[in-house]
């Protein structure tokens, strides 16, 4: 254990792999970071675009994008790491309404913060709480569960959940339910299209649970309900077993 400062004062989480509360809450400055790479646009759907992710992760998804490559599978990255600031603006631009939800805008539909916070909790992290934060997570090809359930998309989906574990990769929001397998109670519904790079993911699920209090979350529209919500153990712990 070593002890080091940080923005956050002197914090003595294990930094052997150098894993700070900075990184696990998305204070991170992806493009001046040696630790994160660039994603060549070959592998997303966008020119222009900058998407970034941990190094380690990109080399095994490269790898990974090859070999689904030869089996007529292509993959593309829709998100990859994406800091503080960014979330938090996918959060309160539907927060205040300037993202629908479902049709709504929320701040009209639930003007109270809890009812508000728990729609867009489905699919959306709050600030500080996002694995998209660290770098090692991607989401793939389409957005939609739908997508996923027929077609192509079945056939990429399967694919995927046969062979991304020889590459590292794990889907953390897996079915949610009582009699699901690997059931998940609470949490994000279900995602198809998010994959995690465990190796170092595991680690940084870990320190969150342990290292990060309420208090550390703030700087957006309803942190102040993360709390009540209790948001760190049924959202940022309700992860598929397969992730742990
Ligand atoms: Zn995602």
């Amino acid at each position: 254990m070593i002890f080091f400062l940080s923005l956050y004062g002197v914090e003595s989480i294990n930094c052997r792999e150098d894993i700070t509360k900075e990184l696990l809450l998305g204070h991170i400055r992806y493009e001046y970071d040696p630790r994160f790479v660039r994603i060549s646009s070959s592998y997303t759907s966008f020119s222009k675009r900058k998407l970034y992710l941990r190094k380690e992760a990109y080399q095994s998804f490269q790898k990974m994008y090859s070999s689904a490559k030869k089996q007529g599978i292509q993959l593309h990255i829709l998100s990859g790491a994406r800091n503080f600031d960014s979330q938090k603006r996918i959060w309160e631009r539907k927060w205040y309404g300037n993202t629908l939800v479902q049709g709504l805008k929320l701040n009209q539909a639930y003007p109270r913060p809890m009812k508000r916070a728990l729609i867009i909790l489905r699919y959306s992290a709050m600030p500080g709480l996002s694995r998209h934060h660290w770098g090692t997570e991607i989401d793939l090809n389409s957005l939609e569960n739908s997508y996923w359930k027929k077609g192509k998309g079945l056939k990429e989906y399967r694919w995927l959940t046969k062979n991304a574990d020889r590459f590292g990769f794990c889907r953390p929001y897996n079915q949610k339910g009582r009699d699901a397998q690997n059931s998940r109670i609470t949490g994000y519904e279900e995602e198809r299209w998010h994959w995690s790079f465990r190796p170092l993911s595991q680690k940084m699920t870990k320190s969150f649970l342990k290292h990060i209090h309420y208090s550390d979350l703030t700087g957006f529209a309803g942190s102040s309900i993360a709390k009540k919500l209790r948001v760190i153990p049924h959202y940022a712990g309700s992860i598929a077993s397969s992730c742990l």
